[in-house]
């Protein structure tokens, strides 16, 4: 529809000038809000539509810069609420252009008869939320104010340009465009000299056609980006297939995944596979085109380990290499200041190919920063370039930009939104905020949004709002606000989820940081549409957890807590867990028990590569037990940890916590001997405490013999081996030694009590159940012996230990009898450091690889040990803590 029609009607509708009353007003008319209109309307509900711009699209209304395309394959990006409307739209190609784009939606909104219910060329300017009447008032440019029961805002993640920011571009005398405010008529560069200022999405798509059409095409660049080739074409036939034999399957898969296209879980971590099958892999991604593929597909920890990740910037680098002629131009263009993925990759056409043109320069901006623009062009630091049009590709104010552009939001008590979110967005799944009812943000800041194909996760929030909306109206509830608990409760897996991705290590507009002066915090959530989704089922199924409602025949309902306490990896590995509806441990029998853990480690992440991996036997209480050797890459001789590991003194040998034993191997750069001590029911207590001690001794005996340096030798264990360390020490100091310069207690077991809060609370749904630790205690130990301190040591005499570290699990039966142990210690006055773990369970910090979160906790554990051998805490390596890129995105 021409704009000219369309601002004919909207001004028809609100030239009365008295305010317009409905059950919703959204803001917005793109993707976002030409969906809600349609299910508000079915749903019943008056709704008002009211959008600055002159018809729908939004996104797509607005970036009409040359070579404007999705960099998700259309095919993906589609509603998908209707399949009749997915059936009788055909994408021409695998990236569609914006003008087919647009299309679309205006096909959208003719099917569904949108349009008459959207005011165009109307900005909202302000909204006020008024307690008495519980109903929001919104102020526009243009026509009748709006008053609305419920106000939504579509208004887009990237819907505001940011201003230019360099000093003189109002004194420049020739034309300046804004690639996400691109003019209708399009712009004519023919013969001109062009610059282009920003190189993320909009300038690599843009950039080559303009050179095509500019006498000379200077780019001014300060970021490099990680560009992919599209590819484009028809769309291709493996994901064409996969789609068509089942479109409701392929949909449905794309809601529960991870980044909104239905892709497996990549298992295979980058140290298991060989450069060949790395290269094969990665060449596989670049011919693929495709963002989602190269995200996840390459390797499980390339988005969450630095040198998983680094692997993948070199292989680009030497992409950029090999395309870009001039050395120092390919250089300049090889992104080395941020992990791959942490800031938007970039789709291509022959960017790289474009500075092999005479008519191309690009400017390094690290190198020679802009001085000013003026009358003329642009100043660097080294030359002065004359121009006719500057092309600001610069970016947006994402997130919350079209949101606080709205001044001022005020909710409840006269709240502005600008003062709640000074030092950064605070909301509730990213939909809503305390203190603001009946206010719902799409795709806000704290839900998956920009992390995902929109296009899923705009479906999953309107359907989630609209539900939410129609039923309680049928409740016969009228506001509906988040709690303050259930919002922090939301900042903290926020926080925590942040570490699970290298995204926290860029300066990028999923931070603030392109912003100047905007606080900085990642504002996506980065942990999954399907996980999400999830959680938003969670709320309602948890009768409307941490939220408020209120109606004025209803009694109010409020039902306040955290819908996620757990650490965000740790949720997704009880739920994997739950969902294999795993017979009990404990009904397997001692063997049976075995068996199925020796099958389950088999599906773990191999532990990372060390120095050297042995094995042998020592001598042990009553005849030879096995041991395995780990020795760093370093050279010794090195103190040694003698490791005892898990299992209720029932599972397990000294291999079963392989990947822990490696990775504190490499992280305190010592040797880990780990024992294979005798089990129950075989051997019953105090077979296990016995061998634990005579293993210690022999170890400390043959320090050199195992390459490690002689002297006090530290202990360590988890669960039932955390039992056995502490056992050791207390025995090691009642028999005359060895010497143990430290011990790290992960999860011990301490005391054969069983009516500590956490042994109650943690009784079930953790994995380690409260029965299980009654079976191990059944099969390993007499209740006539439990209250020996060789299995209870926290009945023994604390006295003189070596110091300790003691790292317990918040969801843990285990949890309080490691915390009574370390505070029992502490009262004595031995040296002790505590690590309580938020939202881990019993087997978290020993699952590496596979719970992320838990890398900061075997840090400090790692950190313990080399100061209990008289080490610098620190060790010198390349890990997620000490990185240069860390380092570089912290200064910057
Ligand atoms: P928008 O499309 O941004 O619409 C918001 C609307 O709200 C705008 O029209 C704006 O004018 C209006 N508005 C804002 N404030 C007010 C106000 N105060 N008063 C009145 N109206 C207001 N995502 C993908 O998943 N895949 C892609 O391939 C992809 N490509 C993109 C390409 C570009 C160039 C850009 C900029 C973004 C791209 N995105 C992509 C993200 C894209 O923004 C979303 O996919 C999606 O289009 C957002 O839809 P929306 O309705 O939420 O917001
Ligand atoms: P962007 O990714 O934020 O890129 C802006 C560029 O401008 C960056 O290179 C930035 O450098 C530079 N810049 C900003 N301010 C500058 C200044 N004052 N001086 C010099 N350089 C400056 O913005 P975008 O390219 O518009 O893309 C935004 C997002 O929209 C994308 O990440 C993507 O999600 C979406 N998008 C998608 C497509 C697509 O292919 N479908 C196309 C366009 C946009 P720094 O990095 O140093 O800040």
């Amino acid at each position: 529809m021409p704009d000219a029609a369309v601002a004919a009607r909207s001004s028809e509708a609100t030239n009365s000038g008295t305010t317009q009353q409905v059950d919703v007003a959204v803001v917005g008319a793109g993707f976002a809000g030409l969906y809600l209109l349609h299910r508000l309307r079915k749903a019943g509900f008056t709704t008002v539509v009211l959008e600055e711009a002159g018809d729908v699209g939004g996104t797509w209304y607005w970036n009409r810069y040359p070579g404007a395309r999705c960099d998700i394959q259309t095919m993906d990006y589609s509603y998908t609420f209707d399949p009749e409307l997915d059936r009788e739209w055909t994408w021409s190609e695998k990236y569609a252009t914006q003008p087919e784009i647009l299309r679309y939606f205006g096909f959208v909104a003719d099917r569904y008869d949108l349009r008459r219910d959207i005011r165009f060329n109307t900005r909202v300017k302000a909204a006020n939320w008024d307690d008495t009447s519980e109903r929001w008032q919104l102020t526009t440019d243009n026509g009748a104010d709006v008053s609305c029961r419920y106000y939504i805002m579509a208004t887009g993640c990237l819907s505001t340009p940011k201003p230019p920011e360099i000093d003189g571009v109002k004194d420049f005398k020739g034309e300046v465009y804004f690639t996400g405010r691109w003019p209708h008529d399009g712009v004519n560069l023919a013969g001109k000299r062009v610059a282009v200022i920003g190189t993320g999405s909009s300038g690599i798509q843009s950039i080559p056609l303009i050179a095509e059409q500019a006498a000379h095409l200077t780019v001014f660049q300060r970021t490099a980006s990680f560009a992919l080739p599209a590819h484009n074409g028809p769309s291709p036939d493996d994901r064409k297939t996969y789609f068509e034999a089942d479109r409701a399957a392929y949909r449905e898969q794309a809601r529960w995944s991870l980044a909104g296209v239905p892709y497996p879980q990549e298992m295979a971590v980058s140290w298991q596979l060989s450069d060949a099958e790395r290269r094969e892999r990665f060449e596989k991604a670049w011919a693929a085109g495709d963002l989602v593929h190269i995200l996840t597909q390459l390797w499980a920890d390339q988005a969450a380990d630095f040198d998983g990740n680094a692997l993948i910037g070199k292989l680009i680098h030497e992409k950029i290499r090999a395309v870009v002629k001039d050395p120092e131009t390919a250089a300049a263009l090889s992104p080395h200041d941020h992990p791959f993925g942490s800031k938007r990759p970039c789709l291509d056409t022959n960017y790289y190919a474009t500075y092999n043109r005479p008519n191309v320069t690009l400017v390094n901006l690290r190198q020679e920063p802009i001085k000013a623009i003026t009358a003329s062009g642009i100043v660097t630091d080294k030359r002065s370039v004359d121009l006719d049009v500057i092309v600001f590709a610069t970016g947006f104010d994402a997130m919350t930009g079209a949101i606080m552009a709205v001044h001022p939001i005020t909710g409840r008590a006269g709240k502005s939104l600008s003062s709640v979110w000074a030092q950064g967005p605070q909301t509730y799944l990213g939909l809503t905020v305390a203190g603001f009812p009946n206010l719902f943000m799409i795709t806000g800041p704290g839900s998956p949004s920009v992390l995902s194909n929109m296009a899923v996760s705009i479906e999953q929030h309107v359907d989630w709002v609209v539900d939410r909306l129609a039923a309680l109206r049928d409740a016969g509830f009228t506001t509906m606000e988040a709690t303050e608990t259930a919002q922090a409760g939301w900042a903290q897996h926020m926080a925590d989820c942040s570490m699970l991705t290298l995204h926290r290590m860029a300066n990028t507009w999923y931070t603030g940081a392109n912003v100047p002066g905007k606080a900085q915090t990642l504002m996506p959530y980065n942990s999954g549409v399907g996980p999400y989704r999830g959680i938003c089922n969670e709320v309602v199924s948890r009768g409307m957890l941490g939220f408020r409602l209120t109606g004025p025949n209803v009694a109010e309902q409020c039902n306040d807590g955290e819908v996620v306490r757990l650490q965000p990896d740790v949720r997704l590995v009880l739920g994997m867990l739950a969902e294999m509806n795993l017979p009990a441990i404990e009904s397997m029998g001692a063997q049976g028990a075995r068996d199925f853990l020796t099958e389950f480690n088999k599906g773990r992440p191999a532990g990372r590569p060390v120095g050297e991996v042995g094995s042998g036997a020592l001598q042990g209480a009553d005849g030879p037990l096995p041991y395995r050797l780990y020795r760093p890459a370093t050279p010794g001789p090195h103190p040694i940890v003698v490791y005892f590991h898990g299992g209720g003194w029932v599972l397990g040998d000294e291999q079963s916590d392989d990947p822990f034993c490696r990775d504190i191997c490499r992280r305190s750069g010592m040797i880990v001997v780990s024992v294979g001590y005798r089990h129950a029911p075989e051997h019953r207590f105090p077979a296990a405490a016995e061998d634990g001690y005579a293993a210690t001794r022999w170890i400390a005996e043959h320090a050199a013999d195992l390459g490690g340096r002689p002297g006090p030798v530290l202990v360590a264990g988890w669960s039932a081996g955390g039992n056995i360390a502490a056992v050791t020490c207390q025995l090691a100091r009642d028999r005359g030694g060895p010497q143990i310069a430290g011990q790290l207690l992960v999860c011990p077991v301490t005391d054969s009590t069983f009516d500590r809060p956490s042994y109650v609370d943690n009784a079930t749904g953790y994995f380690v159940t409260r029965s299980l630790m009654f079976w191990f205690w059944d099969i390993y130990c007499s209740p006539a012996d439990r209250t020996d301190p060789r299995v209870s040591p926290l009945r023994g005499n604390l006295a003189n230990l070596p110091p300790a570290f003691v790292a317990t699990c918040e969801f843990d039966p285990l949890r309080d009898e490691g915390i009574a142990y370390a505070e029992a210690l502490a009262a004595v006055g031995a040296p002790v450091e505590q690590l309580q773990a938020r939202g881990h369970f019993h087997s978290s910090l020993m699952m590496v690889d596979v719970v992320i979160t838990g890398v900061s906790a075997r840090a400090r554990m790692a950190e313990a040990l080399r100061s209990f051998a008289g080490l610098p805490r620190k060790l010198e390596q390349i890990d997620q803590d000490t990185s240069p890129i860390a380092v570089n995105a912290a200064a910057g």
